[in-house]
């Protein structure tokens, strides 16, 4: 039997709008759909009502499905010669394990496509009017996780260096311990930072502190993950006395 395509495809930040037409046509066409736990629920609307629909539960620590099983459905829903679409949140290969998933489909002969999504990595910043880089503030971006294998311990000294804006993903389960880190490997405390939650949702939310006190700031605002971090000063450069509105989202019931 001829094998299935397997497209690994970025489905944004949150808001379905953010998703690029390419997302959208395979999302049409898509036999099997397995999505993560960060995909917006908008999003899958858009399937084939005939399309089969499966919650793979993975969030950024690793509940849900295992890495491997989630690789081997892939395969066995491809070798069934069904189209499937690996729908990830942001981008498929930005701390979305992506990779791993291509390889594990090239070593079982399975042809594999990837589309590119906006990740939150860039988008959770311009989502909350925050410019990553700005002329004379911040010339550059240094994008990190701070939740890798168990027993990783982050090493903050490199990151502290960094002349430009820090991006930090999966960070909130750590937020005193990556701010106490990066102090004491030589950030100025002052340094603005702000905490950006579930960018481009209807529920999305900014916490704006010095870098001393933005874990302190999150937990009186109960504040979790997702969320993306982000340290230096363009956090101030467009910054409102008055918030902008909420975002709009695309209203799937005129379509
Ligand atoms: N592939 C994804 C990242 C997956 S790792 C991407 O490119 O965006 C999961 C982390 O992404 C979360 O812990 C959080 O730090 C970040 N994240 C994902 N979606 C987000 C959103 N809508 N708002 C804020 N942070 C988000």
């Amino acid at each position: 039997m001829r094998s299935g395509m397997v497209y690994l495809v970025g489905a944004g930040p949150g808001d379905p709008e953010l998703l690029t037409l390419k997302a959208y046509r395979l999302l049409q066409s898509a036999d099997v759909v397995l999505y993560d736990r960060l995909v917006h629920p908008d999003v899958l609307k858009l399937c084939a009502p005939q399309a089969r629909l499966i919650n793979v539960g993975k969030g950024s620590h690793g509940e849900g499905m295992t890495q491997e099983e989630i690789s081997a459905r892939l395969v066995a829903e491809a070798q069934n010669g069904l189209d499937v679409v690996r729908l990830k949140g942001g981008d498929p290969f930005i701390f979305g394990r992506g990779g791993e998933e291509a390889l594990a489909l090239d070593a079982a002969n399975i042809p594999w496509e990837v589309v590119p999504g906006l990740s939150s990595a860039l988008a959770a910043a311009t989502a909350s009017e925050i410019p990553l880089t700005h002329r004379g503030v911040s010339a550059g971006v240094c994008v990190v996780t701070a939740h890798r294998e168990a027993g990783w311990v982050p090493d903050w000294s490199e990151t502290a260096k960094f002349a430009g804006t820090l991006v930090i993903l999966m960070g909130m389960g750590r937020l005193q311990e990556i701010s106490a880190g990066l102090i004491a490997a030589g950030k100025d405390p002052s340094t603005p930072a702000a905490v950006v939650h579930r960018a481009t949702w209807p529920n999305q939310e900014i916490v704006h502190a010095p870098l001393a006190a933005i874990a302190e700031a999150c937990r009186k605002r109960n504040l979790g993950a997702p969320a993306v971090i982000i340290v230096g000063e363009v956090t101030e450069v467009l910054r409102r006395a008055v918030p902008p509105l909420d975002p709009v989202l695309f209203d799937l019931s005129t379509t």
